[in-house]
Parts: C-alpha cells; sequence; structure tokens
C-alpha cells in the first residue's frame, strides 16, 4: 500500500458517509464543514462510501446519498470509491499485519469476553465493528484472553481478528479539539480490525482507504475522537502514510443534550427533501450553526463557501431545538 505519489501536494480530504439512508441535519453541517475547510484551502476531496460500516446496505441507498450530497450543493474531485467493491486492500492489510505478528484470530464470542472481561469507563459493552458512535457499548478485551503470538499467515477471514494494542497513550494534537490522548488499551483493548462477516472492521478500512488515497486531513463529528487514537494505532502497524491531521467537530445534539437520532424527530436530510424544503433552508441552519451568520437565513452553496471561517466554528455542541425544525419547514 503506498500513497498516491503527489496527492499531497495541498492537501487531501474525504467524505466518508455511511450509505444507511439516514443523513440527518447533523452529517449536513459536518460535510458542508468538510467541504468548505477542503475549497478554502485547496484540498482535494475524495468521496468515499463506507458500505461495509453497519448493517446491510439497502438497494439504491447508495444514489440516495450521493442526492443527497449533490442537493447540498457538495462536490468531490475522486470517487465515489465504494468499499465493498474490492476487498484486496484490506486483505492485503491483514496479511501485513498477520506477517508482522500484530493480529490474532479469536472466536470468543461477545457472551464470552463479556463474561470474562470487565466494563470500561462508560460502562460501555459490546464489539465495535462499525464506527463507535457515541452510545456504543464497547467491551474492553483483555489482554489475559489474547492467545499466543507470533507471525502467521492471514488464513481465515470466517473470524474475527483483533488487533495487539500494548499499554500506554496514544496521543496527537486535533487541529480543532485540541490536545488528545487516549490509553486504548483500556478503553477497549484489543479490538477487531477484521470481522467473521468476511469483511474488514470500520477501524482497519478507514486507515487502509485514508492511506491509499494520501488523505492528509481527516474531518468528522467529534463522536470519533477516540477512533483516531485506534487508527493510529494502525497507521503505526502498517506502517503507512501519510498520517493525517484531524479536525473533530462538536456534533449537532438534540435539546436533552444526546446526539442527534430518531428520539429528536425525523431529522433525515432525505425527508426534508421530499416535504419540498428548499436545501438553502438547510445549509443557511447549518451556516448558523457553524458561526458564518449570527440568525437563520437561507444561504446557497457558494456564500456558505465564501463566509466560512473555522475560527467562528463555536468549540462545543450545537443544539436542534423545536425552532429550527418549524424554520426549516415553513421554508417550502
Ligand atoms: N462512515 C462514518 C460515519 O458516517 C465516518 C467515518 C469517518 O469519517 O472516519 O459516521
Amino acid at each position: 500500500m503506498e500513497s498516491r505519489p503527489g496527492a499531497a501536494a495541498k492537501g487531501v480530504t474525504r467524505l466518508a458517509p455511511s450509505p444507511t439512508g439516514a443523513l440527518h441535519l447533523g452529517n449536513a453541517r459536518t460535510f458542508l464543514v468538510n467541504w468548505a475547510l477542503a475549497r478554502r484551502n485547496g484540498w482535494r476531496i475524495v468521496l468515499r462510501i463506507e458500505d461495509l460500516d453497519g448493517p446491510r446496505v439497502k438497494p439504491g441507498a447508495i444514489e440516495g446519498t450521493l442526492r443527497i450530497l449533490e442537493w447540498l450543493g457538495i462536490d468531490w474531485d475522486d470517487g465515489p470509491l465504494i468499499q465493498s467493491r474490492d476487498l484486496g486492500p484490506y486483505r492485503e492489510a491483514m496479511e501485513a499485519l498477520a506477517r508482522a505478528g500484530v493480529v490474532y484470530p479469536s472466536e470468543l464470542t461477545r457472551a464470552q469476553i463479556e463474561a470474562l472481561a470487565g466494563v470500561n469507563e462508560e460502562g460501555m459493552a459490546a464489539e465495535a465493528a462499525s464506527a463507535p458512535q457515541e452510545g456504543t457499548r464497547e467491551i474492553v478485551f483483555p489482554p489475559s484472553l489474547r492467545p499466543e503470538i507470533g507471525p502467521r499467515g492471514f488464513d481465515r477471514e470466517d473470524v474475527n481478528w483483533r488487533l495487539v494494542v500494548g499499554p500506554g497513550e496514544v496521543s496527537f494534537e486535533d487541529r480543532f479539539a485540541g490536545p488528545q490522548r487516549f490509553d486504548v488499551s483500556r478503553t477497549i483493548g484489543d479490538y477487531l480490525v477484521w470481522t467473521k462477516r468476511g469483511q474488514p472492521s470500520y477501524q482497519l478500512a478507514v486507515v487502509v482507504d485514508d492511506a491509499r488515497a494520501g488523505v492528509t486531513e481527516v474531518v468528522r463529528g467529534d463522536d470519533l475522537l477516540e477512533s483516531a487514537a485506534r487508527q493510529l494505532l494502525i497507521y503505526r502497524a502498517l506502517g503507512v502514510g501519510p498520517v493525517p491531521s484531524y479536525w473533530h467537530l462538536p456534533l449537532v445534539r438534540g435539546e436533552d443534550g444526546r446526539r442527534l437520532a430518531k428520539r429528536h424527530g425525523d431529522t433525515r436530510l432525505d425527508r426534508y427533501r421530499e416535504l419540498g424544503v428548499r436545501a438553502e433552508r438547510v445549509i443557511g441552519l447549518a451556516g448558523w450553526w457553524s458561526g458564518i451568520i449570527q440568525d437563520r437565513a437561507e444561504m446557497s452553496p457558494g456564500e456558505f463557501l465564501r463566509r466560512f471561517n473555522i475560527s467562528t466554528m463555536p468549540g462545543s455542541a450545537v443544539v436542534f431545538t423545536g425552532e429550527d425544525e418549524a424554520w426549516l419547514l415553513n421554508g417550502r
């Protein structure tokens, strides 16, 4: 796996939607900010469809995701790369990790691990094969359950494989969220890089894809902050680069302070589009949430881009309210 020569000249970023059909207002805001940061800084934008991340993708979901990005006026330079189309690069990465003796197959079930393991500080417990969004419960895999390790072949695709996570902190400077440190051995321990579904986990797929696209800037919601530490461990284990800079942005939350989800009503972009809400309203709301404008107002994508300034982005979560919903629905 080599990064593309010359790709890092001015920077490369990616938009990485999961085509679940559930892109909501918070995703719109993150994507618009990612896009504007890229266009203002002259970064290339790679579009990647993360269809390995989560439940099976329904027919038409990928087209639906592209339609939503286009509706928002977001464009890109390369892709879409659709992860499921070619598992070859992920297998190659697994072979390299297996040869290096830093991964191992593990047939322990979740129930077995749970019975044998502790739970982490947030009281979480669950296997994260997909992106561990806030509220995901994760098991801490204790080193005592790790088998004898050593160089080997990647000889079975139908079992879970884990990365050996040594003790100690991973630290990095987030370009938006500031200095970060995580002790991955305490928050999750040896985590999944390959799943028994015959696919890479979210963490492995992201690193393989970002490295081969020469991604230098990762912009996403701050529920993935800790994932950055996990991903940095994979960069190290594979010895690939470029290792990106991270920009983790505060999420849009509901009035109860929790991440935007069904419980806050239907905030899917598809729904607004189908109801005839103008994209300019959604963009304007995202602009207001990003400190570009002082109150709700319609904005074109071009205006969002022209006026965007990362230094006016609020440093903490913004809240989606009933007034926001009413304002959106008035714009029909
Ligand atoms: N596909 C992930 C999501 O939609 C994004 C992962 C990432 O940006 O690394 O949450």
